[in-house]
Parts: C-alpha cells; structure tokens; sequence
C-alpha cells in the first residue's frame, strides 16, 4: 500500500477522490469547426499565453520548491517550441476542421502515447509533462486562465503542484475534504489558510505527487503528513478510528470556549483568530476566539477580475465586525505583493518580490485604491470595534503617510455626513527587523503593535518563508525572534501600547510560556488553535514562566 510522505501544513484526517487542479473538468468532446482559421487564432493565442505563463512558473520555482522542480517548467516551454508539436496541433485545426481544444487533446494524446511507446524511462516519463501542457492549453482556452480552479461539483481533495492563495481562495470550501501539493512550505499563504478553514492539508510530496490520479480515493493524514493510495479496509478502519479520536479530543476542548485565557495565578492573554474571509468570523467565535487580531483583508483582492469596490468591502468588514462585535477586530489593509499576488492589480515581476513593491508601500503609491479601502473601513466602523493595522512597516514616515491618507478619508465622510466611529484605532504590523529597532518610535505613532512572526523570521534570517529548504532556519528562529519580542513588547509597553503576536508562531505551545513571561497581550492564530492554546495558558503559572523564558533567551 503506497504512502507518500510528506510536510503536515494542517492537522486532520481526510478521505476522498483527489482533483488535480488547473484539470479542465472533461476531455474536450470531438468539435468540427466552419471556421478553422478562427480555431487557429485562438490556439495560436493560448499557445502565447501558456508561453508567458510557464516563464513566470520557470523564474518563481526555484525559490519556491527548488531548483530542479524549474526544469518542469523549461521542458514545457520547449515542447511549445517543437515544430512536430506545434504541426500536429495547427494540423488537427486546419486540415482535420476541428476545434483548437480538442486539437491539443488529441495531440497530447497521441505524443503521450509515443513517448510511453519508446520503452525509456526518461521519455515516459516526459509524457506527465505533455498531459500538464495539454491540461494548460486546454483551461486557457476554455477560459480558466493560470489555473483558475475549477468548479468543485462533489467534495474533493484537491492536489496541485503548488497551491496559491489566488487560486486556493476562489474554491468552494465545503467541497473540499483536504489539500494536496507537490511544494509548499508551512506558512505559505495556501498553508495558513487550510489551516485557518481546519482543512487536512499536505504538501512537500515531491516526485510522488505526480503519480496521483484524478479521481482515485486517498486518505491525508494532516496529523503526520501522510498521503495514503489504495488504503485496504484495515487501513480504512485504522484512519476512521483516528479520526474519531480527534473528534472527541475537539468535543473536549470545546468546553474551554467561553472560559477566560488565564494563567494560573491571574495573567490574562488574549487569544484571538486570523481569517481572511468575512464567514470566517463566526466560525471563529464559535471556536473560542475573543475577537479577531488579524483579518488579512487582501484575500478579498483575489476574488474576482478587478478590485474589489468600496461597497463590497464595507458588507466584508461590516459582516464581521457585526458577528464579533462588541470585540475587537482588527483589519490589516491591503498586504499584496510577493506570494501574495492578486491577479486584479496585475503587478510587474519584480526580481525580488519579497523585498520590493508590497504592502504598504502598494498603498501608499496606488492611493485611490488605499483610499477606497480606508472609507469602506471607517463607513464600516460604525458597526463594531475596529482596530486598522498596516503591514510592513519599516520607518515612522510611511505611518505619518497612512495616517495623512486616513484623514483625508474623514474628512470626506465628515463632509458627506456618512457616519463612522472615532474610536478607532491605528496599529501597526512589526514584521521587518528595522520596524523592531524603531519600536520606540513607531509606538510614540501608533495605538497598538502586532508582531508578525512569519515575515519577521524570513527578514531576520533573510530566509524565504515559502522556500521549503530554508525551513531548518524557521525551526531555529525561536531565540532570535523571542529577543525581538522582548524588545518590542518593552517599548511598547513603557508607552502605554499593547501587543499581540499574529505569525504563525504564535500557536506554538512551547513558546508560550516566553510569551507570557515577555509580557504579550494577545496571540492571534488559526481559529482551530485557539482552544488548544487556551488550555495551555490556563495549566501555566506565569511567575514559572520567566525562568523558563530566561533559559531559551539565555
Ligand atoms: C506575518 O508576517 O507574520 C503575518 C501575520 O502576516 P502574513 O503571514 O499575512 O504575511
Ligand atoms: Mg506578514
């Protein structure tokens, strides 16, 4: 019974048929065409975009899932280089008077068929890479564009090479039982939202994922980063009883969700949830959080083909200010940039995304979309308890810009007689080594600080957080990062602000005592780890909690 091992980015067990995705759901039916010229534009034109989109995933998969995984890539490009390739294909449309899509499934077939005839291993191998660029040409031309996902019609695990947080956010979440990836690291954007929706989630399967097949059952094991093929029923019984096991450990847990986050002898530290979808507020409540300390508003930006408009964000952030209120909740303005991107802002390439053109930066240049999301948050702060936070601050002078923008949103408002609260307050994400060292200032600036571990370690360590093979780095952070928190926390606190940490690490159990014992006044996570984390804090003395940190600080 075949196992592939692999990188557990969220805990669970799941079972069901897998969905390749950027697989057109059929094979295109046998079309004849009137107009085969016509055909032959729009293959041409598929041809073109398949090009430039297999360039993009040839330059970003190297650091995304290692050198060698960028060959794909090139291998492909080169067959849409190949005369016989490209002859068969324009053949099939001109001479045979058949679409272009079922020109390129026919085509893809029949070179598919060759290579595996040639009896090397090599070649036949070669033959997964026809069947990727057929699928490819096949969505561009029915206009799924770069791997749009398809329309799920029954619960599936889904399985992609990579997942992307555009593509992962426009599937139908109910109809997904679990994620499967050939590369992806754990805290990727995919990875934290799997794990923000409590879907089973594996990735970092490597070579092994390309044996999957469409539609063949599979069990993910999230719990151990296992992805089981043709389980036997002991097998099928063994996952069920694990599954089980898990419920009841959750029923468990769940009689902690009204009780307070308190330390044995009285230390209280907020737990609060990160979404990055309106409905996922209430789950959120319903999982214990005692508000919302990170809503990554850019997920709205990966919805649709344009922006989203200053009335469907105001109903977002309306919505969940409504289901938390009187919590607090706090909306991170638009963090877009580097493995975030949004198809509807079309952003250029850039040779090093991670450290360029993102975030605040976006926001404060492209001005009438900042501002647009600025009065949709302040027309929706009439509904509840709204904290604004900014991503990817660095200086004090980019603070004073958002601060400027924010008044000329009010002022506006004022004029207009659209109501919004003036209670809000305006914090800020310290997420890069330099915000850290200005802690000082950027307090006597802003209402609240909240620690972004997951950019914080890969500016620190100068350490990809989506390259799985800069991981050991991200495990050895701790220390570093704990420093930091230490100092930010000090600052901050010397000036009356509070802080909360919102990276991944902030769920961590063995953390937590340092902390406690650094002073926090909040985590934010996953809703699913809220409780796990709760019951944590409440077992904890925090006077033990200082020698513990002094220790791992050394
Ligand atoms: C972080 O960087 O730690 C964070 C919470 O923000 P994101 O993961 O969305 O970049
Ligand atoms: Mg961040």
């Amino acid at each position: 019974m075949p196992v592939l091992k692999g990188l557990s980015v969220s805990g669970g067990i799941a079972a069901g048929p897998v969905l390749l995705l950027r697989q057109s759901a059929d094979a295109p039916a046998p079309r004849r065409t009137e107009n085969p010229e016509a055909e032959l534009v729009l293959l041409r034109d598929a041809v073109s975009v398949a090009k430039t989109q297999l360039e993009r995933l040839y330059r970003a998969a190297p650091s995304a899932c290692g050198e060698e995984s960028s060959a794909i890539f090139e291998i492909q490009s080169i067959m849409l280089e190949d005369e016989d390739f490209i002859e068969c294909l324009e053949g099939t449309v001109l001479g045979g008077r058949m679409s272009a899509d079922y020109a390129v499934f026919a085509t893809g077939r029949r070179f598919m068929e060759q290579l595996r005839q040639t009896g090397d291993e090599y070649m036949a191998g070669r033959a997964a890479d026809v069947d990727d660029l057929s699928r490819r040409l096949i969505g561009i031309l029915r206009g799924e564009g770069d791997g749009a996902p398809a329309e799920l019609k029954r619960p599936v695990i889904v399985a992609a090479e990579e997942l992307l947080p555009s593509q992962t956010v426009r599937l139908d979440k109910r109809m997904v039982l679990g994620f499967v990836s050939r590369c992806g690291a754990m805290n990727s954007h995919a990875s934290i939202l799997a794990r923000s929706l409590g879907i089973p989630a594996v990735s970092e399967l490597g070579e092994g994922f390309y044996s999957l097949v469409d539609g063949e059952e599979i069990i993910v094991d999230g719990e151990d980063g296992a992805v089981v093929r043709y389980a036997t029923p002991e097998t099928r019984a063994r996952y069920d009883q694990k599954r089980r096991e898990l419920c009841r450990e959750k029923r468990r847990l769940h009689k902690l969700s009204k009780m307070p986050s308190v330390t044995k002898d009285g230390v209280t530290v907020e737990l609060m949830a990160n979404i990055g979808r309106p409905d996922e507020a209430a789950a959120a409540l319903a999982q214990g959080a005692e508000g919302i300390g990170l809503f990554r508003s850019e997920f709205l930006y990966f919805e649709g083909d344009d922006p989203p408009s200053e009335q469907s964000q105001f109903e977002a952030y309306r919505q969940v200010l409504r289901d938390m209120a009187p919590r607090r909740v706090v909306i991170r303005t638009l963090d877009l940039g580097a493995d975030k991107q949004a198809p509807c802002l079309r952003m250029a390439d850039e040779r090093n995304p991670a450290m360029g053109y993102r975030a605040i930066r976006v926001c404060l240049d492209l001005t009438d979309i900042f501002k647009t999301q600025l009065r949709a948050l302040l027309r929706a702060s009439a509904y509840g308890r709204l904290a604004i936070m900014l991503p990817m601050i660095t200086c004090v002078e980019e603070v004073r810009g958002a601060l400027r923008l924010l008044e000329e949103v009010r002022c506006d408002l004022r004029a207009a007689a659209v109501p919004f609260s003036d209670q809000i307050e305006l914090g800020v994400m310290i997420e890069t080594p330099a915000a850290v060292v200005m802690a000082d200032k950027l307090a006597e600036t802003a209402d609240f600080f909240s620690i972004g571990t997951n950019d914080l370690i890969q500016y620190t360590f100068a350490a990809d957080r989506t390259n799985a093979r800069m991981r050991y780095l991200h495990d050895l952070s701790a220390p570093a990062i704990l420093r930091m928190i230490r100092h930010v926390v000090r600052e901050a606190h010397m000036r009356g602000r509070r802080v909360g940490i919102c990276g991944e690490m902030a769920a961590d159990l063995s953390l937590l005592p340092c902390y406690i014992a650094c002073g926090a006044d909040e985590l934010s996570m996953s809703p699913q780890a809220v409780l796990r984390v709760r019951e944590a804090v409440r077992g904890l003395n925090a006077a033990d909690c200082k020698a513990l940190c002094d220790k791992m600080l050394g």
